[in-house]
C-alpha cells in the first residue's frame, strides 16, 4: 500500500483560488437542494477561506444561484453523475478536487453516510479526520463531544489537512438563511464557475439496485430539526401524543432503541449510539430512561426536556427541565398550552 499524499498549496492550479487563499471544500450530497445542515457547512466554509463545493450531480441554476449567494467561487462536479454507486464517486470526485484546489479543509454533515466519505477521504488524502463537530475555530481547533456526550474536547489535526464532520444545528445561520434564503444581500452574486471531474473510480463498492421515496411526514428531517420530540417504551407504542407536540413545535419525531426493537417506529427515528446522532435546541424526552447509550445521540442537545413517570429515571439527571408524570397526561396539556399561546 503506497502512503497518501495530502494536496499541495492552494493557489497555484487551474482549480485554486488565484489569490493564494486557502480553500474550504464543502461536500454535499447528490442533491440538488441544500439543506439546512448544508448552509450551515456553507456559513463555518466562509470564515476559513475560499469556499469551494463538491455536488456529484450537476448543479441546477437554482442551486448556483444559491450558492452565489454564499460566496462560493467553484463547484466541483462529477461528469456523467455518480451512477449506481454509493459513497465511493463522491470520495473519488471530492479528492480531486482536493488536490486539485490544494483545499486545507473539508467540511461534510455529520450523517452516516457523509462520515462513510470522510473515513475514505483521510486515508485517500493522508489527512486527520475530525468526526462530530460542533464548532471549528478559524485556527482550525475543533471542538467535539466524545465518551457518549459526557465530554467536551478540543482537538487539532496534526495533519496537512483536515477532513471534519460537523453536527447539525452547531452553527448560526443569518437571519432568513434556515428558510433557504441565504440572510445577506447578496442578490446578483455571481455564480459560481462549475468545474467538472472526469474522474475513473475503480472501487468494488455497492451498487444501488432501486430507491423508493419514503412517505413524506411533513416534518422536518430528525438530523436537522430544530426540535426533536422522542418517544421510549414508556409511551407504549402510542406516539399520537409525541406527533401532536412536535408539530406543535415544527419539529421531528424520535425515539429509543426499545421503542423501535418493538416495532413500534421504524429503525430511522433511532437516537442514540447505535443510531441517530442529533443536536437540537430543544430535545423532549418522552418515557425514555436515560440510558448511555441513548444519551449518546442527544446530549449535545440545546435544552433537554424529559417527562417520565419515575422520578429517580437517569434521564432527569441530564434535563435541564425535569417533568416527573405520566406522558399521556403531560404531553396532551403542554399542546393545549401551546395551542392557546398561539391564539
Ligand atoms: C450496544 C448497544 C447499543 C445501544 N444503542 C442504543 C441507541 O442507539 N439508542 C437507544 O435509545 N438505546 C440503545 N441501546 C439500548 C439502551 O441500553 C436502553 O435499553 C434503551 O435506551 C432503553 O429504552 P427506553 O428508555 O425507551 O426503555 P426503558 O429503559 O424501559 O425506559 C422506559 C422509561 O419510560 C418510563 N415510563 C413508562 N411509562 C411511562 C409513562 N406512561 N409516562 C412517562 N414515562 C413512562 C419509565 O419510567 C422508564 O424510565 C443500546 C444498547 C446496547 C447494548
Amino acid at each position: 500500500m503506497t502512503t497518501p499524499t495530502p494536496p499541495t498549496a492552494a493557489g497555484t492550479t487551474a482549480g485554486g483560488t488565484s489569490t493564494g487563499t486557502p480553500v474550504t471544500l464543502v461536500v454535499l450530497g447528490g442533491t440538488n437542494r441544500l439543506r439546512r445542515a448544508d448552509r450551515e457547512l456553507l456559513v463555518l466554509a466562509g470564515t476559513l477561506g475560499a469556499t469551494h463545493v463538491v455536488v456529484p450531480d450537476a448543479p441546477d441554476d437554482a442551486l448556483l444561484d444559491e450558492l452565489a449567494a454564499h460566496a462560493v467561487d467553484a463547484v466541483h462536479t462529477l461528469e456523467g453523475g455518480p451512477g449506481d454507486r454509493l459513497t465511493t464517486p463522491v470520495v473519488a470526485l471530492a479528492e480531486a478536487a482536493a488536490r486539485e484546489t490544494g483545499a486545507h479543509v473539508l467540511l461534510l454533515a455529520s450523517t452516516p453516510e457523509a462520515k462513510d466519505v470522510a473515513a475514505r477521504l483521510g486515508v485517500r488524502l493522508g489527512a486527520g479526520v475530525v468526526t462530530d463537530v460542533v464548532a471549528l475555530d478559524a485556527d482550525l481547533v475543533a471542538t467535539k463531544s466524545v465518551l457518549a456526550g459526557s465530554w467536551t474536547t478540543r482537538c487539532r489535526a496534526t495533519s496537512a489537512v483536515l477532513v471534519a464532520t460537523v453536527r447539525p444545528n452547531s452553527v448560526e445561520l443569518p437571519a432568513g438563511a434556515a428558510a433557504g434564503g441565504t440572510g445577506t444581500a447578496t442578490a446578483g452574486a455571481q455564480r459560481p464557475r462549475v468545474r467538472a471531474h472526469a474522474v475513473e473510480d475503480t472501487v468494488p463498492a455497492a451498487r444501488v439496485v432501486a430507491r423508493a421515496e419514503l412517505p413524506a411526514s411533513g416534518r422536518p428531517a430528525l438530523d436537522e430539526a430544530r426540535v426533536v420530540v422522542a418517544g421510549g417504551r414508556g409511551t407504549g407504542g402510542d406516539f399520537g401524543p409525541l406527533e401532536e407536540l412536535a408539530d406543535a413545535l415544527g419539529g421531528a419525531i424520535g425515539a429509543s432503541r426499545a421503542a423501535v426493537d418493538a416495532g413500534w417506529i421504524g429503525p430511522e427515528a433511532q437516537v442514540g449510539q447505535t443510531g441517530r446522532t442529533v443536536s437540537p435546541q430543544l430535545y423532549v424526552s418522552c418515557g425514555i430512561s436515560g440510558a448511555v447509550q441513548q444519551r449518546a445521540g442527544m446530549q449535545s442537545a440545546g435544552t433537554i426536556v424529559a417527562v417520565n413517570k419515575d422520578e429517580q429515571a437517569p434521564v432527569l439527571e441530564i434535563a435541564d427541565l425535569g417533568i416527573v408524570g405520566d406522558l399521556r397526561t403531560v404531553l396532551p396539556q403542554a399542546v393545549e398550552h401551546l395551542r392557546a399561546l398561539r391564539g
